[in-house]
């Protein structure tokens, strides 16, 4: 919808979304030498081109994704893909030749005559409405497609890399401008590195998709009803066998019937930007016990609580975690957070930041499942950790005979580090006495596993104070 004044043109778009209502400085600058209708040119160039590469961008391909037949498409398979470490390009070749790189594909695209529209959508991702063809011929024009664009004009012995997601055409059609997210979550699929993946979505990928955004939409009426719930895993002290303290695992009592495990909801709570509501639950049902047992004269132990990866960039963490913490009047030491060292990939400075708000607050903070991730060792010796959680796979391998000498020599060495380094070594996982009686003989300090205990309600934790 277009409305126009003497002095100001406006132009509210849905872009597919929201309504958005775009004014550029461009006209108000030039807004005496233009007519109104140079003007309406000029946004509507504006709204529909990316500025780096001069191409179309989103604005431009959701529309004849939402309404393709009446752009005289018939069929179309829609596709979605972006460039793999793109960050790396940016880094070592530095911004121009990052942006040629894009203009390259976006160059690329428009040539190939099985594309009906393509654009670039933002940062380093891609769109593309393609003819429909057979899953092997699609397959074998986009190969062909990322081979043309998989150098740089700069260096032609770099090797540029892509992941990209594919919905057919059935697929497509049916979910109308839905189908980004469809080719974003088949995208998600490409982890490997150094090689180009195409992956197609499926019918199996689209039923998890619609059971995610049943779950999300489902939140907050969770949340009224209290179907989440917390239960407490012990931590034994090797030498005593005494209970050291507990972590909080959230445990989803779905509409009151089904028991949903975290692996099943906290990933996709994750990546719709939803995990903090779920972790404040848990912190503040955690402080709530605290506070009872305090006031019933129970023994305290400290209780560990997660923190996602992906809240540690989340503006005002610390502060919002010590609030609800100090609103219950909880001594900070009773609080452990748990960060696992992946959460540095993200962000390394962010990571760094949170741990010293949170040491200086006076809570323990834990590394969870160490030696899982690439930046392990590096973010030790600059990190404020107590306690160093070894993760299950390392304790999977000892007490068993395969490739146990091995083993027991990785566990023996990262105890022997923890200790070195003033860290408390808990070990994830035991499952065995003889794992047990390994750790111990090895001088680690605390293990968490169902030797000695699985996760408990909090009325059976209670039990054993
Ligand atoms: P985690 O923080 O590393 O928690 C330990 C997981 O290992 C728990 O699984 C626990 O039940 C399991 N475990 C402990 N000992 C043993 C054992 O001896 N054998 C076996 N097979 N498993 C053992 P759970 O409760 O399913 O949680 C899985 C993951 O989900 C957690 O890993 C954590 O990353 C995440 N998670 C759980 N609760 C929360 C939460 O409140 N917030 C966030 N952000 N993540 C959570
Ligand atoms: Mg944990
Ligand atoms: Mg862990």
């Amino acid at each position: 919808m277009i409305k126009k004044n003497p002095e100001i043109i406006q132009i509210f778009v849905n872009n597919g979304h929201n309504q958005v209502f775009i004014e550029s400085s461009y006209t108000q600058n030039d807004r005496s030498s233009k007519s109104p209708e140079e003007k309406v040119i000029i946004f509507k160039d504006l709204f529909y081109h990316d500025t780096i590469t001069g191409y179309y961008n989103w604005n431009y391909i959701w529309p004849r994704i939402a309404f393709f037949d009446q752009y005289g498409i018939q069929d179309y398979s829609f596709v979605y893909f972006d460039i793999k470490d793109f960050k790396a390009v940016n880094v070592i070749y530095g911004h121009l030749t990052a942006n040629n790189l894009l203009k390259n594909i976006t160059r690329h695209m428009e040539e190939m005559d099985w594309v009906y529209c393509s654009a670039r959508c933002d940062n380093d991702n891609f769109a593309m409405m393609i003819k429909d063809m057979p899953e092997e011929e699609t397959r074998e024009k986009l190969e062909q497609f990322f081979e043309g664009i998989s150098y740089l004009e700069e260096d032609r012995n770099y090797r540029v890399y892509y992941r990209c997601g594919v919905v057919p055409m059935r697929i497509s059609v049916e979910m109308g401008n839905l189908v980004a997210d469809a080719g974003k979550q088949a995208k998600a699929f490409g982890t490997k590195p150094f090689t180009t993946e195409i992956i197609f979505f499926t019918d199996e990928m689209r039923e998890e998709q619609n059971r995610a955004i049943q779950l999300r939409t489902y939140l907050d009426c969770a949340i009224e009803r209290d179907e989440f719930l917390v239960y407490l895993q012990p931590k034994y002290d090797i030498q005593t066998e005494k209970i050291k303290g507990a972590e909080a695992l959230i445990r989803w009592a779905y509409k009151g019937k089904t028991m949903l495990s975290p692996g099943l909801f906290v990933p996709l709570f994750e990546s719709g930007g939803l995990i903090g509501k779920i972790d404040d639950i848990v912190l503040k049902k955690v402080c709530m016990k605290l506070k009872e047992w305090d006031r019933q004269g129970k023994p305290l132990y400290p209780i560990s609580v997660n923190i996602s990866r992906k809240s540690v960039g989340a503006p005002g963490l610390v502060d919002h975690l010590t609030e609800i913490v100090d609103s219950y009047g909880v001594d900070h030491s009773l609080i452990d957070f748990e960060l696992t060292e992946s959460a540095a990939n993200d962000n390394q400075d962010n990571m760094i930041k949170v741990i010293e708000a949170l040491y200086n607050q006076g809570f323990k903070i834990s590394m969870d499942d160490f030696g899982t991730g690439y930046s392990s060792l590096s973010l030790l010796p600059i990190m404020h950790f107590d306690t160093l959680k070894i993760d299950k796979s390392f304790v999977d391998g000892i007490g068993k005979p395969a490739e146990c000498a091995k083993n027991c020599a990785v566990v023996k060495q990262i105890v022997a580090l923890a200790k070195d380094l003033n860290l408390i070594c808990l070990a994830e996982g035991a499952e065995s006495k003889e794992q047990v009686e390994l750790l111990r003989d090895f001088g680690c300090e605390v293990v968490q596993g169902y030797y000695y205990s699985k996760p408990l309600p909090v009325e059976d934790y209670e039990k054993l104070l």
